[in-house]
């Protein structure tokens, strides 16, 4: 074996190291894990400490502890720790040992050599210091390497064609967008912008904001006053804050956490993704900025990238992927990790300075995306096929996704979940994978919330459940070789329904012929139905529909006068629909719904 080359992520908050095995980039993970925190510190008694420790001891011995150095590499600065002063090119050499030691006691052999990776905007300066850190480590740095380039090689380490990539890179503190153009070998970073003081740590602190504000008001403490529970209510925000990367909503639960007039206090709050979204979506409407201010410098338009690739934790965050695709009009990729992207992408490079040949690296990802059938309205009038996906095509396997959905009638006792994979908006072009019915709902209005959650593992084995969301009632089954299902018959049996449908394309406005388009049997209009999907405006949807549907059945027995009234707010209801504007959807419903009122009374 040739001598190895390390490939170094040297982060802001995490560093990883990964080399190539068998060609494929192969992370080094201690205690399995792979991610080594950027911190530094010193124990009680005056032991070193890298990486977890250190991280560890940060909210109780700040004085002991460095991180983000990073932020200080290139400065003439020192930094105290303990009784001694150190540059920040010693304190990242620290970092770098714990890395190379890791590498060189999993490979069994000493390592001497690495590829280090910096963002594309550090200075001279900032790279020498990198060099200098890597070289007080014993390493010597074969290269410094741009962190977009390192990310955009685990797509595509080729890179023979013409190929420009956007990497947006969204960490724990910091924000960078770049545009990394490929051809024939040569890759080169054409623009890029971000904000060094932009990251996961923000939102952090938002929710942290709104959780000890909404406990100020419940019970007039201010858990922000006493550090321990700070420090709790933090860590319980950022689970939070995860956990609705893939449910609608997330549990804030601490329990003892402040005390008052002798009694123990406990935290509960749920949050919601929707809310959460509001409050991050200012800080990534900047990022948003950034990505036009790089497509800008590049003098590449968004519709010449080839790929838009996410990279750092926070880019799990759906509504990143939601605008980048708005913007940009592509699908993202974030199958290669984004915590350990850049480090695979160092590694890579690694290899090819050694000589060997890299394929791309291989994910375990859904194919198809998988979701289940509700009801939407099209322009007003109901389209009961619609494909709502819950887990998304090309999503990393183990992969675990819910979603919110609303019943449609008033006493709904009833849904049936009908699961589907394929890519296309009606459902009848995609393939069925399963149904269930979930019965017994409680006796409510239209628009019950149901949380359906899809599970599926790397053995394609699917879980899909369904939950009243107000009393807990859960339905569940399980669906074994939903991948391998879909690729064996999807030839045969969605194919010979595709060439069906091309001759006749469907008009959604048209009442629905149901049995010329499947050969399952066709839901009848009485069956339970689900539901609008998981969109923007389905409360709207799903109000305005309860009331077109009153009004229908009203308007026959009407006089004239009341008729023209009744017709002209249907009409003007149906047309806030189309026109999905959702404030003029409540107005008209407000006022449908006054007038139905006077009229049932009268
Ligand atoms: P990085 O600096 O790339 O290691 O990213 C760390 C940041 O990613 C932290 O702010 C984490 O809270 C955040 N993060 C990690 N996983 C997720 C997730 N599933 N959803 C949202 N943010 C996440």
């Amino acid at each position: 074996m040739s001598e190895p080359i390390l490939g170094i992520d040297l982060g802001t908050t995490n560093s990883e190291v990964a080399v190539v095995r068998d060609g494929q980039p192969h992370v080094f993970a201690e205690d399995g894990d792979p991610i080594l925190p950027s911190f530094v510190g010193l124990s009680e008694d005056g032991r070193l400490l890298v990486g977890k420790a250190a991280r560890n001891q940060w909210v109780l011995a700040p004085e002991r502890t460095i991180k983000s150095i990073k932020r200080k590499m290139g400065q003439d600065v020192k930094i105290r720790l303990g009784d001694q002063e150190f540059r920040p090119q010693e304190i990242s050499a620290m970092i770098l040992r714990a890395l190379r030691d890791r590498a060189s006691a999993q490979l069994g052999v000493p390592v001497r050599k690495a590829v280090i990776t910096v963002p594309a905007y550090f200075n001279d300066a900032q790279r020498q210091a990198t060099r200098e850190a890597g070289e007080l480590a014993d390493l010597e740095v074969v290269r410094i390497l741009n962190e977009p380039t390192a990310a955009s090689l685990t797509y595509d380490p080729s890179q023979r064609e013409l190929q420009r990539v956007l990497v947006y890179d969204l960490g724990g503190g910091t924000f960078d967008v770049s545009i990394v153009q490929s051809q024939e070998g040569v890759i080169e970073v054409l623009a890029s912008h971000g904000d060094t003081a932009l990251g996961g740590d923000d939102f952090d602190d938002l929710l942290l904001k709104h959780v000890v504000d909404k406990f100020k008001t419940e019970h007039d403490v201010d858990l922000s006053g006493n550090l321990a529970s700070r420090a709790r209510v933090l860590r319980a925000v950022e689970a939070a804050k995860r956990q609705l990367s893939y449910h609608p909503f997330a549990r804030i639960e601490e329990e003892f956490i402040a005390e008052k007039n002798g009694q123990a206090l406990h935290l509960n709050v749920e949050i919601s993704r929707e809310e959460y979204e509001a409050m991050i979506r200012p800080m990534l409407d900047r990022t948003m900025d950034c990505v036009q201010r790089a497509l800008d410098d590049s003098r590449v338009v968004g519709s010449a990238i080839n790929k838009v690739v996410l990279v750092g934790g926070s880019t799990r965050t759906p509504l990143i992927s939601r605008l980048l695709e708005e913007r940009l009009g592509q699908p993202t990729h974030q199958e290669v990790n984004p915590d350990l992207c850049v480090a695979m992408g160092a590694g890579i490079q690694a290899a090819m300075m050694g000589g060997a040949s890299v394929g791309p690296v291989l994910v375990d990802i859904t194919p198809h995306s998988m979701g289940i059938k509700c009801l939407d309205l099209l322009q007003g009038f109901d389209f009961p096929f619609r494909f709502a996906p819950i887990l998304k095509r090309n999503t990393p396997l183990p992969a675990s996704q819910s979603e919110i959905f609303h019943t449609v009638h008033d006493n709904q006792d009833a849904v049936e979940i009908d699961v589907y994979q394929g890519e296309r908006e009606d459902v009848r072009q995609n393939y069925q994978v399963g149904k269930f019915t979930i019965s017994g709902l409680s006796k409510v209005a239209a628009g019950n919330p149901l949380v359906v959650q899809l599970d599926l593992t790397l053995d394609g084995i699917l879980k899909v459940s369904a939950r009243e969301r107000a009393t807990g009632l859960q339905k569940q089954i399980t669906i074994e070789n939903a991948l391998a299902k879909f690729e064996r018959e999807e030839r045969d049996v969605a194919r010979q329904r595709l060439d069906r449908l091309w001759n006749n394309v469907e008009r959604p406005e048209a009442d629905y012929p149901a049995d010329e388009w499947s050969d399952d049997a066709p839901p009848s209009r009485e069956a339970p139905e689900l539901v609008a999907g998981p969109r923007e405006g389905q409360r709207e949807t799903v109000q305005a529909r309860a009331l077109l549907e009153k009004a229908e059945r009203l308007v026959g027995n009407l006089n004239a006068e009341d008729k023209e009234e009744v017709d002209r707010l249907m009409e003007q209801l149906r047309t806030a629909l189309t026109d999905r504007k959702w404030n003029d959807v409540t107005s008209a419903c407000n006022e449908l719904s006054d007038i139905l009122f006077y009229l049932e009374e009268v």
